[in-house]
């Protein structure tokens, strides 16, 4: 193609080119900015030689590139295996859940009896499910995520201008992630970290004895916390004092807070060494902290559930008004916890043979598109992730790829077409199908039998 002043002269204007009704359309919906951009790569194509300096060929280039939302977070197939990866967003929603977001989005009545026409407690829809998912506890409150409700526990209870001792063994001393560590969370409320115990071995006189040395030092102790390791397993010579064990000590003299991190509401038989809310509050904790976007399957959310003074007192502090959660979040809580079992429920119960099945079905897809190609169906081990189970290993089925197919399905070109991320192993590009939802066998298939014609074009 020629280039040179010529060319440049014939690249179609960016007035003419917004003008054009599809791209005009475009701009109504994603805002203009975001259209003009795309305008202006389609152009220094033009001027590069990539493209015709036609009208028609720059506004086909222009929506071909507009993203399909105003948002650049894009929808992504997890077909990692891992159930709850938090750099893909954690647990996806039920369709029930991304609908209550959608009914909430507008203005709605999160703060308001519409049968009075007074001010009404916020998420109070949120909260009477979550006590009704857990009958255990006196009271609950949300709030933004995990770490902040242990934040708001540890500052209402201990930090700030109280000035008291939270007790935490030293085996429980979790880094959640990107350098985050919970008891340096917890030291940042003012508080003061008493550490008790070794990194494999506490026990509940270990918890018993800072009570003391804490009282021999004229301090109060204000929180004892009992945290679950939930992305490391310490095996061996080991022992950790149990919620009961605890309750026992604590009893009178400073409230037990359980961080079970997973979200678990009640017990899972295929997840026995998972801590769930309401095993916890019966042993006698008195508050118990969660994720929303773990194993509860929903929104990024931190979930507080005890004894209705602490929450009382929890819910008052001032702190919490900086870590309200907001509509949106309340919406897809309660229909999460009201609604059908959550995507990551399925993929927990997900059959094997239907797996199996699953993945012979968009190996035969493939097959179809290109007879060549190097797919095998496979056995696999799927893990919940970060989020929860560590060491759990749920047999699943992958389709395996050669290892070249792992950036292309993570990039594919074009706007509307959903990025695909596998896993690689040993050499090999793996789509594990128990992370993926049926509904996006399709999708995979054809993503993959694409980026196989692409392939094949390229040796071209
Ligand atoms: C994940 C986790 C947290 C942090 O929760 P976020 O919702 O990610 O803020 C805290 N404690 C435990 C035990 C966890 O597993």
């Amino acid at each position: 193609m020629v280039t040179g002043p010529d060319v440049r002269r014939r690249v179609p204007r960016t007035d003419a080119v917004l003008d054009s009704p599809t791209v005009a359309d475009a701009a109504t919906r994603l805002g203009r900015p975001l259209v003009r951009a795309a305008v202006g790569r389609a152009q220094q194509r033009v001027r590069d030689g990539a493209l015709t300096p036609d009208l028609d060929a720059v506004v086909a280039a222009v929506l071909d590139d507009l993203p399909p939302t105003a948002s650049s977070l894009r929808p992504v197939v997890n077909a990692t295996g891992v159930l709850l990866h938090t750099n893909l967003g954690r647990a996806p929603l039920s369709q029930a859940a991304v609908q209550a977001v959608v009914h909430a989005a507008g203005t709605t009545d999160v703060e308001l009896d519409l049968a009075t026409g007074r001010r009404a407690r916020r998420g109070r829809g949120a909260t009477a499910a979550l006590a009704a998912a857990v009958p255990d506890a006196e009271a609950v409150h949300a709030v933004n995520n995990g770490a902040a409700a242990l934040v708001l526990a540890a500052t209402a209870l201990a930090g700030g201008g109280l000035d008291r001792d939270v007790v935490m063994s030293r085996g429980e001393m979790v880094e959640v992630g990107d350098g985050f560590r919970l008891h340096e969370l917890v030291a940042s409320t003012g508080a003061r970290l008493r550490e008790v115990g070794t990194t494999n071995r506490t026990t509940a006189a270990d918890v018993s004895a800072a009570f003391e040395a804490a009282a021999r030092e004229g301090r109060r102790v204000g929180l004892v916390m009992k945290v679950h390791p939930s992305n490391f397993r310490v095996e061996g010579f080991t022992s950790a004092p149990s919620t009961a064990d605890l309750a026992r000590v604590c009893a009178g003299r400073a409230p037990l807070l359980v961080d079970t991190g997973s979200g678990l509401l009640s017990p899972r038989r295929d997840l026995p060494d998972e801590p769930d809310a309401a095993t916890a509050l019966r042993a006698g904790a008195d508050l118990v902290t969660a994720s929303g976007d773990k194993l509860l399957g929903g929104p990024q959310a931190g979930l507080v559930l005890g004894r209705a003074d602490l929450v009382e007192r929890l819910r008052r502090h001032p702190l919490a008004r900086a870590l309200r959660v907001d509509k949106l979040t309340l919406a897809a809580l309660e229909a999460t916890l009201t609604g059908p079992p959550p995507p990551v429920v399925a993929a927990l119960e997900a059959d094997l043979d239907q797996l199996r099945e699953r993945a012979r079905r968009c190996a035969a897809v493939m097959r179809t598109a290109d007879p060549d190609l190097d797919v095998q169906v496979v056995d696999s081990e799927a893990v919940v992730g970060g989020g929860g189970a560590p060491g759990v290993v749920l047999p699943s089925v992958a389709l395996s790829l050669p290892q070249a197919f792992a950036e292309p399905l993570r990039q594919p070109r074009g706007a509307d077409r959903t990025p695909v991320v596998c896993r690689v192993e040993a050499g090999r590009c793996l789509l594990d199908l128990r992370s993926v939802a049926p509904e996006h066998d399709e999708h995979l298939a054809a993503a993959v039998a694409r980026a196989a014609g692409a392939h094949t074009r390229g040796n071209d």
